[in-house]
């Protein structure tokens, strides 16, 4: 394949770099930051939060099953910092999945990232990964002037979502189902405005009436049991994922561009066909498209180890674990309108290991969110928001130990990490 050149400018050394500022990179950058590492977080968009922020309103973040609350940390903290901007419900602590505001969130990483004294890049997509041997060396960014920013550093956490740096550093990335490379289909999440509160239809009634329609044939849409949702803070608004595009992959832009499009055309069907003839809706309007369609599945990291389902219905308790979650698996399958659930146990939850944090064919790199190294079937249930940040706070602490103390990630003191996120309020096991 013929290259292009591009000139670059050496920009900087750090002990830590994490790309991608979803939320999963923000707990990375700020727990390596207060591990004492000098921290670089680089973000293709002009602010971070991810698909944490621009994907919303999505229904939530899970934060307990019944009585066990399986996660702690940076988690706690940012919903406490947006409880102070009135961004989550006072009664939190109650629900399972917690609600909140995504223009408040933006706020609060922000105030998160500086106090924690980590140097943010954002309008810069990762373009190049320079390495020697088995270490990654150096990150390049395109940078608007048409010069690249060319960083140092000792580590790196990949928390793109997408595995673009362990894809860019010629790392092995699978994606998809085992048995054919299919991902789980995309959603473009929309919100409605204008909904008569006192005579609005059950999210039940709406979905069941939504479901009678679609298996008419009736549209073009092939998405079953849409998703409804209040909108925290906005009476009259409902959010709905309700949506359903299948491409091939979501790393292929010419794709990502016809999705975009789909998911509009599914979208004002949705209203005008459909959601206007309901009670209550007769008047709602389109408020709010998200930014980008929502990609559920893409590449992920080749680990140390692979998280299975088994591991996830079985509650596994890991001796390595770094963290918890009790979000079930949710597969919206390519061949299927309606998603394949999976739950728990009332009460139980799994854990995920150190070594599914590592990739396994370097020494210096980790993995956190939406790219932890698990099959196609458990990466369904670990991709949510909860364990995303979790992985990135457990992520971006190893990063920092390895960085500060010169070990490789696959000789690092698992027992240390763990006292460490312990001590940050982490819940590891
Ligand atoms: C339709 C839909 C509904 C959902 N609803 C919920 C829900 O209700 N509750 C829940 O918990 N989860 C939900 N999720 C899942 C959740 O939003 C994501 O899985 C989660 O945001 C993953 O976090 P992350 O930080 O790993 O990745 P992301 O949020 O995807 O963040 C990755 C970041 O990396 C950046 N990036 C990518 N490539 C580069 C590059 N080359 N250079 C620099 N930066 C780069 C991106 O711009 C992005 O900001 C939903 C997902 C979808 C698609």
């Amino acid at each position: 394949m013929p290259e292009i050149s591009i000139a670059v400018e050496d920009a900087g050394d750090y002990d830590v770099i994490v790309v991608g500022g979803g939320l999963s990179g923000v707990c990375a950058a700020v727990a390596a930051a207060r591990t004492g590492a000098r921290t670089l977080l680089c973000e293709a968009l002009p602010f971070v939060g991810g698909n944490g922020t621009t994907g919303l309103p999505i229904s939530g973040l899970c934060a307990r099953n019944s009585d066990k609350i399986v996660v702690g940390g940076l988690v706690i903290e940012i919903i406490e910092l947006l409880l102070k901007r009135g961004g989550v419900g006072a009664d939190f602590k109650l629900k399972e999945w917690i609600p909140v505001d995504a223009e408040q969130l933006q706020l609060a990483l922000g105030e998160l990232l500086h106090t924690a004294g980590v140097t943010l890049l954002t309008y810069s997509p990762l373009l190049a990964v320079g390495r020697e041997q088995s270490r990654i060396r150096d990150l390049s960014f395109y940078n608007k002037d048409g010069r690249a920013l060319r960083y140092r550093a000792a580590a790196f956490v990949d928390s793109s979502g997408d595995a673009q740096l362990a894809r860019l550093a010629g790392l092995t990335t699978p994606m998809g189902r085992q048995r054919d490379g299919q991902t789980q289909t995309m959603s473009l999440v929309f919100s409605v405005g204008g909904v008569d509160e006192a005579r609005a239809e059950s999210k039940s009634a709406l979905a069941e009436a939504w479901n009678t329609l679609q298996a008419s044939g009736a549209t073009r849409n092939k998405r079953r049991d849409p998703a409804v949702n209040e909108v925290f803070g906005r009476p009259g608004w409902r959010s709905f994922i309700a949506t359903r595009v299948h491409v091939k992959k979501g790393t292929d832009n010419r794709l990502l561009a016809d999705a975009e499009l789909e998911g509009r055309r599914q979208i004002e069907e949705f209203i005008c066909t459909f959601l206007r003839s309901r009670a209550g809706y007769e008047n709602c309007f389109l408020a709010q498209i998200s930014s980008h369609v929502g990609v559920r599945e893409t590449r992920r990291v080749s680990g140390l180890y692979e998280i299975t389902t088994a591991d996830l219905v079985s509650g596994r308790k890991f001796d390595d674990a770094v963290a918890c979650s009790a979000s079930s698996i949710e597969i919206h399958l390519p061949d299927s309108g309606l998603p394949h659930w999976q739950h728990l146990q009332d009460g139980d939850y799994y854990t995920i290991p150190y070594r599914a944090l590592v990739a396994r064919e370097v020494d210096n790199l980790f993995a956190s969110g939406r790219c932890i190294s698990a099959t196609h079937e458990a990466l369904a249930a670990l991709r949510v928001l909860s364990p995303a940040m979790a992985t990135g706070q457990a992520a971006g602490t190893a990063a920092a130990q390895s960085a500060l103390n010169g070990v490789a990630a696959d000789r690092l003191d698992v027992v240390q990490l763990r006292e460490t996120l312990r001590a940050a309020g982490a819940i590891v096991e």
